[in-house]
């Protein structure tokens, strides 16, 4: 009893003592990202500036559902979240807000940022990834599947395996592909896919990469950090899948690989912005966009940024696309038309 009043009462004496100070001296982050590397990442941020980090992690659903359901009460300041499709979804339902920062301006490609709408993107990619097709080396030539233009060319007829069209991050490359095709070519290419299903979509991006080395298809479509993590396992089971597959960064002679990102926004009802604006913007610098891409094996956002990372150094350099990753993420509505219309599921 002696406790429960004393404490409100010592907070409200730290308030007004410390005043505005010991009002930002702490961030919440609602995060889809949890890896090893975060602990360092975080931990340097409040030893730069003195604001502790909280952390509620969950799936990229788990998260825009919470914000939802907490509404203007949500104590949410930073999130983060994977694929431009879904940073794009909670724009549009109003969970963000925008954010004006010389620092991420300078920092981070206006290609790899939500939409400017006048007062500031309301999210900024903070690493990237490639959506790259493997191959099973037995059964298929490389030069056979370098575009993807290929997965639908009717001589890898029941060669082909994919997660859902409907996934996120077949939503943003099927959001790209129509950017460049148009609606009528990109129905008939992923038309041209599901006529060459080896079985209907079902599984992770690891999954596929599995099937692909154990022969129940033989094409897939994976994000490049799935394979990187692979390729640096040491179980003996991974080693033998690595050993059976290919991979090939698609349409290197064309418009590039399609690249996607993971991304942080400021929460719409962020209780202490000025600290998330501070730590987006500390995510952008040098330190931790090393640690941030490093953790899941991705790129850095911030352009001719070099990390040392063995697997990604084995995949080598590559062409990316240079579309706008935010005109990708809104394309996904008229993508599931299509999918619908082809009869991707
Ligand atoms: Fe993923």
């Amino acid at each position: 009893m002696y406790r429960a009043i004393r404490m409100p009462v010592l907070a409200a004496l730290a308030a007004l003592s410390f005043g505005a100070a010991a009002q930002v001296a702490e961030l919440n982050l609602y995060s889809a990202r949890h890896y090893q590397t975060d602990e360092a990442l975080y931990a340097n941020f409040t030893k730069a500036t003195g604001i502790a980090v909280k952390r509620v992690d969950a799936d990229d659903a788990a998260v825009l559902a919470r914000l939802q359901s907490e509404g203007s009460a949500s104590p949410a300041d930073v999130v983060l979240l994977v694929d431009a499709a879904r940073l794009w979804r909670a724009e549009v339902d109003g969970l963000f807000q925008p954010v004006r920062s010389k620092a991420l301006d300078a920092r981070i490609p206006t290609t790899l940022r939500g939409k400017d709408g006048g007062e500031g993107p309301q999210w900024f990619g903070l690493s990237t990834r490639a959506r790259i097709i493997v191959y099973n080396k037995a059964g298929v030539k490389k030069e056979d599947v370098d575009t993807y233009a290929a997965l639908a060319d009717p001589k890898n007829k029941g060669k082909v395996c994919t997660r859902s069209g409907s996934h996120p991050y077949n939503l943003s490359l099927f959001g790209a592909q129509l950017e460049r095709l148009g609606e009528a070519k990109t129905e008939a290419w992923l038309r041209g896919i599901v006529a060459n299903m080896a079985r209907p979509p079902k599984g992770g991006d690891t999954d596929q990469i599995k099937a692909v080395a154990s022969g129940e298809c033989l094409i897939a479509l994976t994000n490049s950090y799935y394979l990187a993590r692979l390729m640096r396992s040491e179980r003996p089971e991974d080693r033998a899948v690595v050993e059976k597959i290919g991979m090939v960064f698609p349409d290197q002679a064309g418009s590039g690989t399609h690249v996607n990102i993971a991304g942080g926004a400021v929460a719409r009802h962020a209780p202490h912005r000025a600290a998330a604006v501070a730590f987006l913007e500390y995510l952008a610098s040098d330190e931790a966009q090393a640690y941030f891409a490093n953790g899941n094996n991705e790129w850095p956002a911030v352009a001719g940024l070099k990390i040392a990372n063995p697997a990604l150094d084995a995949m080598g350099p590559f062409k990316a696309e240079t579309l706008p990753i935010a005109v990708v993420g809104m394309n996904q509505v008229k993508v599931q038309r299509l999918l619908d219309k082809a009869g991707y599921k």
